[in-house]
């Protein structure tokens, strides 16, 4: 049995080195006596696992002092509760809807206050990234929200946009860690791990020290409230103990490859094999506008339902899983996040034109 290329938006691959790190210390934890999955949080060695994680986060996103780093669960669905829970003083704020994870996010911050959509591409399927240069921000708006790569529809924000000096939230589930980001631009970032990082059941959010307050909507259970965790170090509670763990083992493997920079690069080279043949191909298409091309979500048609089953039914075939799209829009979608070796994406790629030289 070998491994397959799995091209799931998530979960995702994970870095083969780091699996075979973590089977090796699975019975014993470093002359522990135990597994990760068995210590208390409270012990001294977890507390070295959760303490270094967090270290290596930092150093690979420079992310300022003033901004705190918390392991959460929940999923990113939560957050969407979490972020106006936590931010909305004024009970309003403003959504750029820019696909679904967008609209979820929207539709529950309608719940707790006034969320105006104040931009959106469903207009042609979220197949670009709105115009952000100078929108009808709202004056009193606690927050300007985005999902900065759009998992679903692959269209990534290239630049972010004009908040008229409110703070940004940002969705970065499917691209935290994919490239350099600059944290001070933004007051509230946050991403669930698995799609570029761990096992579901950690989402980790980084947020600056004065958005963390008491002054939460009323109601706003414990567990949802920031400061109840950024007063505890992520452990108000049993964290998702071992997701962080192997999280920051894929912490130190982007480290030793050279950090967020040369992870970039890895990531466009990876896309441009795969958007470079899309665009030459006369059988498959790429559905996003170029400018607004994602380098981790890669979707894909070739325009007739029963072609694209075929070549998702052969690619599986090939070792080459999960290409189907969303089921909200079809077609085919490759993943190609961190972990995605370029030999993937290259089998990927190879496939795809014989598959065209077959089906045409
Ligand atoms: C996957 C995803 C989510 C949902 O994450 P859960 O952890 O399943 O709640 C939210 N936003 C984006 C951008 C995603 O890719």
């Amino acid at each position: 049995m070998g491994r397959i290329y799995n091209f799931s938006a998530g979960p995702a691959m994970l870095p083969v080195e780091v699996l075979k790190e973590a089977a090796e210390e699975m019975l014993d934890y470093k002359g522990s006596g135990m597994s990760v999955m068995e210590m208390s949080h409270r012990s001294k060695v977890y507390e070295g696992i959760i303490q270094e994680a967090e270290k290596d986060l930092r150093e690979l996103m420079n992310i300022p002092d003033n901004y705190k780093v918390l392991f959460l669960q929940g999923g990113a669905s939560q957050q969407f509760a979490a972020v106006p829970m936590n931010l909305m003083k004024n009970k309003v704020a403003d959504y750029i809807i820019t696909g679904q994870w967008a609209k979820k996010a929207y539709q529950e911050a309608a719940l707790y206050g006034k969320a105006n959509a104040i931009a959106s591409s469903a207009d042609k399927t979220f197949s670009y990234i709105p115009d952000c240069s100078d929108l009808p921000i709202s004056e009193d708006a606690d927050y300007v929200y985005i999902c900065e790569n759009n998992t679903i529809y692959g269209t990534k924000f290239k630049s972010l946009p004009n908040t008229k000096g409110k703070d940004l939230v940002a969705d970065i589930s499917s691209c935290i860690l994919s490239e350099p980001i600059d944290v001070t631009k933004y007051g509230l970032l946050f991403g669930g791990v698995q799609k570029n990082v761990g096992p579901a059941g950690v989402v980790i959010a980084i947020i600056r020290e004065d958005l963390i307050t008491e002054d939460t909507l009323p109601g706003t259970p414990t567990m949802l409230k920031y400061k109840t965790h950024a007063d505890n170090a992520s452990l108000y509670n049993t964290p998702p103990a071992y997701g962080i763990y192997i999280c920051g083992k894929v912490f130190k493997w982007i480290k030793n490859m050279g950090g967020l920079e040369a992870m970039k690069e890895k990531n466009e080279i990876k896309a441009k094999l795969l958007y470079d043949y899309l665009d030459e191909s006369k059988l498959f298409k790429g559905t996003v506008v170029k400018e607004d091309r994602s380098l981790m979500n890669v979707p894909f048609v070739t325009g007739n339902e029963e072609l694209d089953a075929k070549f998702v039914k052969e690619a599986k075939a090939a070792g080459l899983e999960n290409l189907k799209g969303h089921r909200s829009v079809g077609g085919m979608r490759a993943s190609i996040y961190n972990a995605m070796p370029y030999e993937g994406v290259e089998a990927l790629v190879k496939f795809m034109r014989k598959f065209e030289a077959e089906n045409l």
